[in-house]
Formats: structure tokens, C-alpha cells, sequence
């Protein structure tokens, strides 16, 4: 692993903060609790923000608009949006089509799409999961038809993250049913405006309702909305999954830190007995573990973006940080609650909840992190697999 920055990586470090350090509003940083609405809305803002400065897409080709930077460039601005605790922004047309687009994309398709992601003027949600299909993505059932230069598509998608507030869905169907369950599915580009959709958005524990079930009734799409081939989708998708894997957490080893510093906060602040929690022996444990999984997990950051910098594509790896930061961030949430006692029964809205109750919203939607973007189960498959050796 070999994580030296050039002089020029160095400037452009300098570059980034300077820039957010000038244009992110105090009020929009992102640790501080708020509701959805407000959290979409200023994710919006902020992505337009980031366009008007030049920074909406670090590693995208300068063709299409991007900056057309390294990977450790884009490592290095995710690390700096972290520390200044910037929002996040909403990332499946950025970090999931526009790379997908780049490979197999049309040159109409990418004149269309890519622009509109850029300036943040349009938003995209991933279609892929249903019911039945989620861990074996392949078993997929929404059915499309050719029917003259049209796609017809009838069935139902779950778990479309930003599905209600999405203007298009890159969505994957079946096309044929006679054909190993791989290689009978198509990718495409759905317009959600189209007569026959119907999105329903799912209450959660949380209290919040980002993910959909999206219902399509002969729901007729142009085919010059697919990407790739008819039938080839499952490869296309391939690297939309990679993209979705790899490069998302790279600033997440600074957000887990600052996140870990306000722990440290609320057990200095919380009294148990007449005594912060802070001076608790077995809470010191727990927060110096924490601390501890918190560099692990940076270190194993860094050691994919190395190989990937080598020339060797996102692997197993990457499920290995996936894994790893999804149960570390919830033994720290689990953590906040045991330091919070009583006070953690209490919810967002009520007003004796301790730091607004996000504590209790972060303890409850980590619960999602070892499902979204494959189980743990299956991220421990492909470690067994690919990395241990062990056979099916
Ligand atoms: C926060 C969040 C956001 C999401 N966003 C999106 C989105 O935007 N778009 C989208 O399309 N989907 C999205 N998903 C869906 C996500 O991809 C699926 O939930 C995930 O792939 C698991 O599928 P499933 O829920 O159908 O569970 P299943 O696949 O039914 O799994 C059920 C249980 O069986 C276990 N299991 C399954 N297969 C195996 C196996 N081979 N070996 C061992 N154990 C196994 C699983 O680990 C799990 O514990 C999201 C999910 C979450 C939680």
C-alpha cells in the first residue's frame, strides 16, 4: 500500500478546502439532525452548488463534463467534503449511471443524461430490487415486451432509494424467459413521468420513507432507453454494482471519525449516577474499540484505493469494506444507545430526547447498512470465496 500524495495532490487538496471552507453554509452541514424534507432539500442545493464551482463530478472524463481527475483526487475530495462535513448529495446519477453510461452508453444517451446529473437537475433512482430478487438480483420478474420501437414493462421493483422525490429509474427486466436467468434481462432508462408508473413510498423504523416500491402497468418505454444490448443487461448492471461498491465510502472513514467525536461528546455530556458517562470503565472500553475499528477501517480504505490505483479492478475488497463499516457503524450507534440509558427509548420528535434523538435515527437506520448494497451474508460469501478460497 503506497498512499503518498504528490505536490499536486497536495495543491489540490488545498484547492477543495478553500473552496467548501468559503461556499458550505454553516446551517447545511451534515450532522446536524434534521428532517428529510429538509435533508433533500438541501442535498439538492448543494449538488447544484457543487456544479456552479466546477467540483459536481471530480473523476468523470472532462468529455462528459467531469474533471477528469485521478482516483486519488476524488479520494482526496471525498476526504475533504467529510471533514468539513458536507452533505452528501444524491449520488446514483453521479456515482452509479454516469459511469455506466460512460461504457455502454449511446452517444445520444450520454448527450441527454449526463448533462441534466451534472447540474443536478434531474435525480435517479436504481430499480433493480423486487420482492423476490434481492440477494439473487437475477431471479427478477418485471417483465418488458418489444412491441414495435417500444419496450411494454409490467411488474414491481422495492427498496428504490429516493424513488419519490426520482425524475428517471435505470431499472433492470426480464426480456426473455427460455434463457439461463442471467442472460434474459435488459437495462433501462425509465422515465417516471410515464403514464402506468405508480411509486409508493415505504414508512421505516426510522420515521422516514426514502426507500419505494415503484408498480409498472404496460408502462411503454422507447428502446432507445435501453443500455447495451437486449438481453446483455446483466453485464451492464455489473458495473453500475461496482460503482455502487467502490468508490461511495471513500470519505467514510472521516465521517465515522467526526460521527465517533460526538459520541465521545455525548458520553461526556450524559449522567449516569451523578457521573458523566465519559468516566465509565467499560464505556471508555467500548469508545477506544470503537476509535480503534474507525482506523481499521480507514486502512482498509486505503489498501482498495491502492490496488485499484496498481490497475487491478475493484474486488473482494471492496466487500471487505462494505462488511466491516456496516457492523462497526452499528456496535457504535448500539453503543450511543447504551450511553444515552432511558433516554434512548425516546424518538426524534419528543422533546426530553437527548441531541434531538439522532442518536435513536442513526441506531435504527444503521440496521439497513448489512442489507443495502448486499447482505452481510453475501459480502462473507464472496470473502470466502475469493479471498479464502473455500469452495461454493
Ligand atoms: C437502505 C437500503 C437501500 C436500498 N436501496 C436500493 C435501491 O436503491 N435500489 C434497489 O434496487 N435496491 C435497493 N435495496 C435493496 C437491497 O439491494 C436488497 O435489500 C439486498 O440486496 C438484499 O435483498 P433482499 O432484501 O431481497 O433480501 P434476501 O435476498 O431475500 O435475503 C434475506 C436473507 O437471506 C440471506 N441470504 C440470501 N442469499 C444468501 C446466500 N446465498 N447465502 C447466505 N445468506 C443468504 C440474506 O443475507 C438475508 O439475511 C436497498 C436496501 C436497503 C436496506
Amino acid at each position: 500500500m503506497d498512499l503518498t500524495f504528490t505536490p499536486e495532490d497536495q495543491e489540490f487538496r488545498e484547492r477543495v478546502r478553500e473552496w467548501v471552507q468559503k461556499n458550505l453554509p454553516e446551517e447545511w452541514k451534515d450532522s446536524i439532525p434534521r428532517t428529510q424534507e429538509e435533508r433533500e432539500i438541501i442535498n439538492r442545493q448543494w449538488d447544484k452548488k457543487l456544479y456552479e464551482g466546477g467540483w459536481a463530478a471530480i473523476a468523470w472524463p472532462k468529455e462528459y463534463g467531469g474533471m477528469g481527475a485521478t482516483l486519488i483526487q476524488q479520494l482526496i475530495f471525498n476526504e475533504e467534503m467529510a471533514m468539513a462535513d458536507a452533505p452528501e448529495g444524491l449520488m446514483h446519477g453521479k456515482g452509479m449511471l454516469g459511469p455506466t453510461l460512460f461504457k455502454f452508453g449511446t452517444e445520444e444517451q450520454k448527450k441527454k443524461h449526463l448533462p441534466p446529473i451534472l447540474r443536478g437537475d434531474v435525480v435517479w433512482c436504481q430499480g433493480f430490487s423486487e420482492p423476490n430478487a434481492g440477494s439473487d438480483l437475477a431471479a427478477l420478474q418485471t417483465r418488458a415486451v418489444i412491441d414495435g420501437d417500444h419496450l411494454v414493462i409490467n411488474g414491481q421493483k422495492v427498496w428504490s432509494t429516493w424513488g419519490y422525490l426520482a425524475d428517471w429509474c435505470f431499472a433492470l427486466v426480464r426480456t426473455e424467459n427460455t434463457v439461463p436467468k442471467h442472460r434474459g434481462i435488459t437495462y433501462v432508462m425509465i422515465d417516471l413521468k410515464t403514464p402506468g408508473v405508480t411509486v409508493r413510498p415505504l414508512d421505516q423504523i426510522t420515521g422516514v420513507h426514502d426507500f419505494c416500491e415503484i408498480f409498472f402497468e404496460d408502462v411503454r418505454v422507447p428502446l432507445e432507453n435501453v443500455v447495451g444490448e437486449i438481453n446483455r443487461g446483466w453485464y451492464v448492471a455489473m458495473t453500475t454494482l461496482t460503482h455502487e461498491r467502490s468508490t461511495a465510502y471513500l470519505g467514510h472513514p472521516i465521517r465515522f471519525r467526526n460521527q465517533l467525536e460526538r459520541l465521545a461528546d455525548l458520553a461526556r455530556n450524559t449522567k449516569r449516577n451523578g457521573r458523566p458517562m465519559s468516566e465509565d470503565p467499560v464505556i471508555r472500553q467500548k469508545l477506544a474499540r470503537s476509535f480503534i475499528e474507525v482506523e481499521s477501517f480507514k486502512h482498509i480504505v486505503y489498501r482498495t484505493i491502492s490496488s485499484r490505483v496498481r490497475g487491478e479492478e475493484p474486488g473482494a475488497e471492496a466487500s471487505m469494506a462494505k462488511l466491516y463499516y456496516s457492523e462497526m457503524l452499528q456496535r457504535m450507534t448500539e453503543l450511543a444507545m447504551e450511553i444515552e440509558g432511558p433516554y434512548s427509548q425516546l424518538v426524534r420528535n419528543s422533546k426530553w430526547a437527548l441531541v434531538e434523538g439522532d442518536w435513536q435515527y442513526q441506531f435504527l437506520y444503521a440496521r439497513a447498512a448489512t442489507i443495502a448494497a448486499g447482505t452481510s451474508e453475501v459480502q462473507r460469501n464472496i470473502l470466502a470465496e475469493h479471498i479464502l478460497g473455500l469452495p461454493r
